[in-house]
């Protein structure tokens, strides 16, 4: 296999002062792309800012001979991140959302600061980068997008309504972006990671930080960037601890009524061991139109009912 390049290619990489942002743009940088180091440098918490971290991501990048360039402001100010790789490089080909923060809290003692932060950093900030980045893709017929997403936005987690939240709603809009990008050549995936990190220090023992080496989550998101994916878009992927797989919405077959039987709850309890099996007949729908499929049959039932 030859060796993945991004020769003349300009990559922005939201949050690459530290943890996976930085993995991101120091192997970028090391594969021929021009890399806008975005890091506003505040606490894990979002608060505070500083020039710091991005600066020395710079540095270590351009001591390596590569090219890189730094800016300081918040995901918010997502224009203001995209313009310096046009003032700098002139375009951009790779958005990487990865600037995050965590408030992590039980939903009892949630307050509106840590919900409403959690929400401008991962959601408005996602969405104010691809946005001001996203004519410029449509105008060269060519971007990718990676938007990142958490095990606990798929699943859960306890203390991490806020994040849950914004961390799923990122699966959503990128599974829209992927559909109005195609024509394009817009292709927008998400990544689910795991690594040792400032993040996930507050969470994990020490022992297992350590041993999740940032660097080894990179493969992934360099291979759905690359020009050669032509075909992998609104998919979900996890990365962790050496481990690369794929999620995808199940949904069971379920139980087709009939409006003679009564649409009550009982007659909906009868039919509930059907409802939630996912043993046999299991679908893996792919979009809205999948859901839309019984439509038909039940206008026709309905027609006869009447
Ligand atoms: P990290 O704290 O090491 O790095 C995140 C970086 O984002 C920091 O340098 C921080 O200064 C920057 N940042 C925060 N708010 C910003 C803002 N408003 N504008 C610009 N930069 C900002 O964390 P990490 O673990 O490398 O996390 C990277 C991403 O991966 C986050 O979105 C996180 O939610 C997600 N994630 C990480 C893990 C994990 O195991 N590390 C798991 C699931 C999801």
């Amino acid at each position: 296999m030859p060796e993945l390049r991004f020769d003349n290619q300009v990559v922005v990489i939201t949050g690459a002062g530290a943890g996976l942002g930085k993995a991101y743009a120091t192997f970028f940088a090391s594969r021929g792309a021009k890399v806008v180091v975005n890091d506003l440098g505040g606490s894990g918490k979002g608060e505070g800012r500083s020039s710091k971290v991005a600066d020395v991501v710079v540095a270590e990048i351009i001591a390596a001979g590569g090219k890189a360039v730094a800016n300081y402001d918040s995901v918010e100010d997502g224009a203001r991140i995209i313009q310096t790789a046009i003032d700098t490089f002139g375009r951009i080909d790779v958005l990487i959302n990865n600037a995050g923060i965590l408030r992590d809290v039980s939903f009892k003692n949630m307050t509106d600061k840590d919900w409403d932060l959690i929400m401008a950093v991962h959601v408005r900030g996602t969405y104010k980068c691809t946005k001001a980045a996203w004519h410029h893709f449509k105008r060269q017929k060519y971007g990718r997008i990676i938007n990142t997403s958490s095990a606990s936005g798929l699943f859960g987690n306890f203390g991490q309504t806020n994040y849950c939240a914004a961390k799923l709603g990122l699966v959503g809009f990128t599974k829209t972006l992927a559909l109005e990008g195609k024509k394009y050549n817009i292709l927008a995936n998400v990544l689910a990671p795991g690594a040792g990190s400032r993040l996930t220090a507050t969470v994990m023992p020490p022992e297992i930080v350590k041993s999740m080496d940032p660097n080894w989550v990179v493969p992934i998101v360099a291979i759905l960037v690359h020009g050669s994916n032509m075909q992998e878009t609104g998919s979900i992927f996890e990365a962790a601890a050496g481990h690369f797989s794929k999620i995808r919405w199940e949904r069971s077959e379920g139980a087709l009524m009939n409006p003679r039987e009564g649409f009550t709850p009982g007659a909906v309890l009868r039919n509930w061991s059907k409802i939630v099996n996912f043993e046999e007949g299991v679908e893996h729908p792919k979009g809205v139109s999948d859901s839309m499929g019984n439509l038909e049959r039940a206008m026709i039932l309905s027609e006869n009912v009447a």
